[in-house]
């Protein structure tokens, strides 16, 4: 469940991801009472096998067994905002039923890493590297994209919007191009070429925040929205540093 919304008295519409089918929106009658057996399961990030129908074009819940219910997350404000901005990117790309097992996995993986202590940072800089691939907006992080010039080691710029790595010399003209150390340019390079599975502490702090910040800006102009959850994961992101 990537998001639910009230509607009417006891009801909530769902709006689930599955890998097979990609997004499905349904509305989960009567599950606000408290004897309903929908009730658990029509929470944000709940994990589980749905059964729904369908009547006259609309969707309907029958049933579900939870798989998981993603509880740790609740409970740390961190790991908690970072789920939610996944959740929002991921239900702004996704289209009615059309199956996208790339972006599938990729969350899923996201959320289960989630459940360990400390993952927070490292678990959201994985899931933005990966989005902007998936999505078909992987940067050029070899050379540079006005003149070509292969990466420096260190003084570097970037700039989601013209598509990678900025030299010294070019970033000079671009008002978008920001510095980036060449431990951050590593760390990106490690994760594309990673397998989804392997979500470890990738990094130092340091370099992570830096391409949190790059890379949330870049999703923005991908998606072409705001997203309340960014500002809300900034609030509690800003003050470790
Ligand atoms: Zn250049």
């Amino acid at each position: 469940v990537l998001r639910t919304a009230d509607y009417r008295d006891n009801d909530k519409m769902l709006t689930l991801f599955s890998r097979e089918i990609g997004r499905i929106d349904a509305l989960s009658r009567g599950c606000k009472k408290t004897k309903s057996s929908l009730l658990a399961c029509s929470q944000p990030f709940i994990c589980g096998m749905y059964s729904y129908y369908i009547r006259q074009g609309k969707y309907y819940i029958s049933q579900c067994e939870i798989t998981d219910t993603f509880y740790a997350l609740r409970e740390d404000v961190e790991r908690f905002s970072v789920a939610a901005y996944i959740a929002e990117v991921t239900e702004k790309t996704i289209n009615h039923e059309e199956q996208n097992e790339k972006l599938f996995s990729l969350v899923a993986n996201c959320f289960f890493t989630l459940k360990r202590e400390n993952s927070a940072l490292s678990t959201l800089v994985f899931y933005l590297v990966k989005y902007t691939d998936i999505s078909g907006y992987r940067p050029n992080i070899y050379s540079c994209i006005k003149c070509g010039k292969k990466t420096a080691k260190s003084g570097n710029y970037f700039s989601g919007k013209e598509g990678g790595v900025i030299c010294s010399e070019c970033a000079k003209d671009i008002q978008s191009a920001k510095k980036i150390s060449g431990d951050a340019l590593k760390t990106i390079h490690g994760i594309l070429s990673s397998q989804s599975k392997d979500i470890k502490e990738i990094a130092e702090y340091e370099y992570l925040y830096e391409i949190k910040e790059i890379y949330m800006k870049n999703i923005e102009d991908i998606i072409e929205r705001k997203l309340y959850s960014a500002a809300f994961l900034d609030r509690i992101f800003i003050n470790k540093l």
